[in-house]
């Protein structure tokens, strides 16, 4: 299969042959002609795929087939994606793929000045790629204008859903033409009942297929389990990485603090390490994306959210510091390394406490994952088990005891304590105004 017998455009092959890409991937063999025949599409398929390009080459042949409608304001096509980080991966996407077409592309998402991308939209764009709530925001200054909306997409439709963004994507439906007028496409990792309903109120009629997703990721990606005591985990990592001479290694852990407290930690080993959560200013997630990206930072911690659609080429190893709430984040996060056919090397670092989420994993995974120990494994535990029985236990989630808790009590899953002991403010969990906070956790 070559992309030339997909019916794409020479400007398209041009600009599709300078990314390298020889052959199409099978979201892309599946996608590309059914969106060129104008077809509603539910696409079942996950980051690291070639998902974007299997919407992005087609809607941007057929806006460049048919004619711009006279208003400078109105945007053609619209990709809503749930983070900052994929919307500024999908608009880069958007430049290199419409590099040889008249089309125009810009990317609006929260945490950055709104006054430029302003100065951009009133100049006209016809492909925005946008997070919710930012969109939102500009509709209301009435800076975009939606309705003459020719192409709908929606991206990572179920991390929009788990992040919350329903009222704001029905606020956008009601915003665009209805659904006969225009064409929609949904893609998605899982389909859980939610984006079932979602799928048929925004829909027409659509060409469903489904790219087996964690398939090629379990074939292509090696997993190794390694066990240990919580309190071991950091030395354990720091070894790993040593040992393995790892250059380039994406960390996840659950927490935000969590991820601050092991950069830090890991920072001291001497390797050179970056925090990226939604805590951090849209500026630091750039600069810590970006020296990841150069090599410059040579472990990238992160949590969940704000790793989602981090798309580094050829990232070579991820690792789990704790392993996700979710089964299916596992397959995201080990879905960061092995992008496009190449190989990788997920690692998980799993304490006792973490047994019964891991057995959930491979549940769904239907296969054990290999366990590894690392060389004078035993000595670590019993130096460990020394120390625990010289010094009571800290809790190891916060490195400070929270009021009203014991040592060795444990505070609720994905929920830790706050660092300075002081009770969660419960304000944090309403519904923020713009939808932006919600962009990354
Ligand atoms: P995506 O799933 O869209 O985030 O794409 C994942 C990665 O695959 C990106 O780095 C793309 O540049 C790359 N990619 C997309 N399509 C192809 C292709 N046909 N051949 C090789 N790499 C590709």
């Amino acid at each position: 299969m070559d992309f030339k017998n997909l019916g794409l455009s020479a400007e398209l092959l041009r600009a599709i042959e300078e990314q390298g890409y020889s052959t199409p991937t099978p979201v892309q063999q599946q996608a590309i002609p059914l969106v060129l025949e104008g077809h509603d599409v539910l696409a079942g398929a996950q980051t690291g795929t070639g998902k974007t390009a299997g919407f992005m080459l087609p809607l941007m042949q057929r806006l460049a087939a048919a004619p711009a409608p006279g208003n400078k304001r109105s945007i053609r096509a619209l990709v809503l994606t749930p983070t900052r980080e994929l919307a500024a991966q999908v608009g880069e996407s958007a430049e290199q793929y419409g590099k040889y077409l008249p089309l125009r592309s810009a990317v609006v998402f929260g945490g950055v000045k709104i006054g430029r991308q302003i100065e951009t939209l009133r100049r006209g764009v016809d492909i925005l790629v946008a997070t919710p709530g930012r969109l939102l925001d500009h509709v209301g200054q009435r800076t975009v204008d939606l309705s003459q909306l020719e192409i709908f997409v929606l991206d990572e439709a179920d991390r929009m859903l788990d992040m919350g963004f329903i009222h704001d994507i029905r606020k956008v439906l009601a915003l665009i033409p209805p659904i006969e007028q225009r064409q929609s496409l949904l893609f998605s990792a899982t389909f859980p009942k939610e984006i079932k309903q979602l799928a048929s109120s925004l829909l027409n009629s659509p060409r469903q297929f489904q790219v087996a997703s964690d398939k090629p990721a379990a074939e292509r990606i090696e997993q190794q389990i390694y066990s240990m005591p919580k309190g071991l985990k950091r030395k354990v990592l720091s070894r790993l990485i040593s040992a393995g001479d790892w250059h380039q290694v994406l960390v996840f852990t659950r927490t935000k603090h969590g991820a601050n407290r092991l950069a830090k930690q890991l920072d001291q080993d001497g390797f050179n390490t970056a925090a990226i959560h939604g805590n951090k200013s849209q500026a630091a997630r750039t600069r810590a994306l970006a020296g990841f990206k150069d090599g410059n930072v040579q472990v990238l911690v992160a949590t969940d959210i704000a790793a989602r659609g981090i798309d580094i080429d050829q990232l070579p190893y991820v690792v789990n510091y704790e392993l996700p709430n979710v089964p299916e984040d596992y397959v995201h996060r080990i879905g960061r390394t092995a992008r496009a056919g190449r190989s990788g090397l997920a690692v998980s670092l799993v304490s006792p406490d973490e047994d019964k989420l891991l057995r959930d994993i491979e549940r769904v995974l239907k296969n054990k994952v290999p366990r590894c120990e690392i060389d004078g494994m035993r000595e670590l535990i019993a130096e460990h088990e020394t120390m625990l029985r010289e010094r009571p236990p800290q809790p190891e989630s916060t490195g400070a005891r929270p009021q009203g808790r014991k040592p060795g009590q444990r505070s609720g899953q994905g929920q830790p304590a706050r660092a300075d002991g002081r009770k969660r403010n419960s304000s944090r969990r309403r519904r923020p105004r713009s939808g932006e906070q919600r962009v990354a956790s």
